[in-house]
């Protein structure tokens, strides 16, 4: 069985071709991730522990000078006052009592997100959350109205409404603050991306490879369609007149600066982040000029997260199956 051709993400022509991952970097890459995966797990496992041992101290130290300095229990606490003063057997029979209670909670969610199965799955079911890259297709039924917000040099100038709207405020923001932004390549229709890419297909054709070979070298040109964030209408690829490239030097200008400050805060993420554990992730180079649209509230809770797009929604799918 033939293996599905590695579609490729990448950008308009014009722009310099985004470099993915080579086999043997990704296969280093997966390595070094399943160590570091381990260790988080045995820190997070270490810090679990020294939680618990560090509340069950608390409880022994803090409780019994609070009731030395109050004989009235304080209200609320006077379950673990008269606990504690039965001595440490109470102590820790006190901490048993809290753990338990926290994890039959139904509104504490024990979960690195603190959201509910119910808040997970509302998350997912949001269209702007679509995930789309070089493994997971836009869905066929995807659809949304697209509105202009590109620049005057802008190949592809409109988002979804909602992020171009999201984008034309974001940059009136910028201007106030003397930071001119400019939305350089937006949705790309995925009759474009077919042509686009049947077009490099043929060129290897063209060239005497099989079709097997031809598809598999274009698509490490241009993305097959609907495998491009850009088609979905909410990725946006920002630059500045200092810096009219999508290249990462970028990163070094005022705009890339107010965008790391402020473009959470009106719905847009830093998509391809730097680093080897976040290219790890997203198998794509950094890119510090391709934004994503999620809505202000989802970019909060990504950015409060710390974790990569790809990564947050996995999380969100093992939280909303675990009902
Ligand atoms: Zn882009």
């Amino acid at each position: 069985m033939q293996q599905p051709m590695p579609p490729y993400p990448n950008h308009d022509p014009h722009h310099p071709p985004r470099r993915r991952l080579t086999r043997a970097e990704m296969r280093r890459r997966r390595r070094r991730r399943a160590i570091r995966r381990m260790a988080v797990l045995l820190g997070a496992l270490a810090l679990v522990a020294g939680g618990v041992s560090f509340a069950v101290t608390r409880l022994q130290a803090d409780v019994p000078s609070a009731s030395a300095a109050s004989p009235a229990p304080v209200e609320g606490t006077g379950a673990v006052s008269s606990g504690v003063q039965n001595g440490t057997g109470a102590a820790g029979g006190t901490s048993t009592a809290a753990g338990t209670a926290e994890s039959t909670d139904p509104a504490q969610p024990q979960n690195a997100l603190g959201l509910t199965a119910a808040e997970a799955a509302a998350m997912l079911a949001d269209p702007r959350m679509v995930l789309v890259n070089h493994q997971v297709p836009m869905p066929e039924d995807y659809t949304f109205d697209t509105k202009e917000c590109g620049s005057a040099t802008a190949i592809n100038k409109t988002l979804q409404t909602e992020a171009a709207d999201a984008f034309l405020e974001m940059q009136a923001a910028a201007a106030a603050d003397g930071i001119t932004v400019w939305m350089q390549s937006g949705y790309r229709s995925v009759e474009y991306q077919t042509t686009l890419y049947n077009n490099k297909t043929q060129q290897f054709l063209n060239q005497g490879y099989d079709e097997a070979a031809a598809r598999e070298m274009a698509a490490n040109i241009v993305n097959p369609p609907r495998y491009s964030e850009h088609n979905c209408g909410l990725a946006a690829d920002l630059n500045c007149p200092e810096f009219t490239a999508l290249e990462p030097g970028f990163e070094d200008t005022a705009a890339f600066d107010w965008l790391c400050q402020h473009a959470g805060g009106y719905g847009f993420i830093l998509r391809y982040p730097k680093g080897e554990a976040a290219e790890a992730v997203t198998e794509i180079t950094y890119e510090p000029w391709h934004w994503r649209y999620v809505g202000p509230e989802n970019a909060a809770r990504i950015n409060a997260s710390g974790l990569i797009f790809e990564q947050y929604i996995a999380e969100l799918q093992s939280i909303a199956a675990a009902v």
